[in-house]
């Protein structure tokens, strides 16, 4: 029983995770993958319409070193390179890559590593860049990078804590491949060579903490229960419960000598490693009242989303909300025509018995219970008040972007305003006038090089002439001194 430590503000929610089988769907007909990974981070594609591949071939790649390989998950044929819905708050068209599936899924071979520990940690670090691996938990960022030491590292956290509300694919694959997990939690300590490694599921994962147990019997691996408090899955929230450290809003927990990955992510760098397998696939859990036989599914990336709820037998008749991730801090979706992307961990059908009462906001009442929950620290109401008015400098100066947008204030609030949705509106519009104001500065920039390279030329140039002129009047004098003789 190591100590344990409790980080500010949270609340206790209802689970709603009764979902713990994973299900194996069938080959969709078509696979669709964003080009767009993340903001601003885009692949190109290597490949072309009527093109053959086959499951685990790169499709698209970049040089960008936070862009990841997107691999193929299944065999068939490029049919297009073209514009499609995809996964994003605002409801975006971009452009995407589509495979007709040809029913072979016929496997491009992998490089399977024996032991991992006749490789350097440098090596295996670039297989898991080749296999396109990222932060299975929701953020989806490249795990390769995250597993680079800037500086030593002396614990790795595997975070097994699914806190949010709804989703449940992680218990579900820890139940399932228990042991897979370890093993690929003890590739990660090896490349980063961390003196220890901790895996945290809640307390209310019996199963799951058992099948770990079991798995990790014979190796130094910590496995650990915390408290089933929202947002504990949190990477600074469990950073802080597992061993006290506070990282600031603008640390990284590598700065600390700390590294946490999502056990999803320590399956795949398990499979990416000791089988040679790219990720091309992942759990996600379809539940929420709204559809019809709630499941886990291990779902291939690029899964049209409706092809899965058709697996749990549609939709139930009084659905009214899609939404994808967990209800906490999922986004909205407008259709279910959209791709599943590596970032997917859950689809989440809600009727209206599920959705909070939509009440208009009422006016602050300043009770505070929004600062109380606030897992940040933050003033949630002073928050509102700047972004509601448009103050951008005063949010930032009360520490705006260091709202993980939990939702806490939201659940507590009891005139029902929904701020984290003005925080939210309030970091966009920052974020595109900082682009802009960079975008300015970098035209004024490119300008005055411009004026400065014209004077150059026109230095240039009139010294030239002056050169001539002064050959020509050379010449001229020679000459009418010839004359003279
Ligand atoms: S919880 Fe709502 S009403 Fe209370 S202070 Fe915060 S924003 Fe105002
Ligand atoms: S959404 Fe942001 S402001 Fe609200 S409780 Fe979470 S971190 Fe605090």
């Amino acid at each position: 029983m190591i100590k344990q430590w409790k980080f500010p503000g949270g609340i206790v929610l209802d689970g709603h995770k009764q979902l713990a089988d994973i299900s194996e769907p069938t080959l969709p007909p078509e696979l669709t993958y964003p080009l767009l990974q993340r903001s601003d981070c885009y692949v190109e594609p290597v490949v072309k319409p009527g093109q053959r591949v086959l499951k685990g071939e790169v499709i698209a790649n970049s040089q960008n070193p936070l862009a990841t390989p997107v691999h193929a998950a299944s065999s068939g044929v490029i049919t297009a390179i073209a514009s499609r819905l995809i996964a994003h708050p605002s409801g975006l068209s971009d452009t995407c890559i589509i495979i007709q599936t040809d029913g072979l899924d016929t496997v491009c071979p992998g490089n399977p590593c024996p032991d991992y520990q006749l490789e350097t940690p440098a090596e295996l670090r670039h297989k898991t860049a080749l296999a396109g691996i990222v932060g299975l938990g929701g953020a989806a960022f490249p795990t390769a990078v995250k597993l680079k030491n800037r500086l030593p590292t002396h614990t790795l956290i595997i975070n097994g804590a699914e806190c949010e509300p709804y989703i449940s694919c992680d218990v579900s694959l820890i139940q399932a491949n228990a042991q897979q997990i370890i093993q690929g939690a003890l590739i990660m300590q090896y490349i980063l060579q961390a003196e220890r490694c901790i895996i945290a599921i809640e307390n209310t994962m019996p199963v799951a903490h058992q099948a770990l147990l079991s798995a990790a019997s014979e190796v130094d691996i910590q496995i650990i229960t915390v408290p089933a408090i929202y947002p504990t899955g949190g990477e600074k929230q469990l950073i802080e419960v597992l061993t006290g450290v506070k990282i600031p809003a603008k640390a990284l927990p590598a700065d600390h000598g700390l590294v946490c990955q999502n056990v999803g992510t320590a399956y795949a760098v398990y499979q990416a490693i000791c089988l040679g397998l790219p990720l091309t696939e992942r759990i996600i859990t379809l539940t929420g009242k709204g559809i019809k036989y709630p499941k886990n599914i291990r779902a291939r990336i690029g899964t049209p989303i409706k092809h899965l709820v058709e697996l749990c037998g549609g939709y139930t008749p009084d659905v009214q909300r899609l939404i994808m991730g967990g209800s906490m801090m999922g986004i909205a979706l407008s259709t279910d025509d959209i791709a599943v992307i590596k970032a997917t961990n859950c689809v989440l059908a809600m009727t209206s018995s599920e959705l909070s009462v939509n009440q208009a906001a009422m006016p602050c009442i300043r009770c505070g219970d929004c600062a109380t929950v606030c897992p940040a620290e933050l003033l949630p109401q002073q928050l509102y008040w700047h972004s509601r008015s448009k103050q951008f400098e005063q949010c930032q100066d009360y520490q705006l972007f260091n709202c993980i947008e939990c939702g806490c204030c939201d659940i507590v609030c009891p005139s029902q305003i929904p701020l984290v949705q003005n925080f939210r509106a309030a970091k966009g519009e920052l974020t595109s006038k900082e682009k802009q104001a960079a975008q300015a500065i970098l035209a004024k920039k490119r300008y005055q090089n411009q004026q400065q390279r014209r004077g150059k030329e026109e230095q240039e140039k009139l010294g030239k002439a002056e050169k001539r002129q002064a050959m020509i009047d050379k010449m001229k004098s020679a000459a009418t001194n010839r004359k003279k003789v």
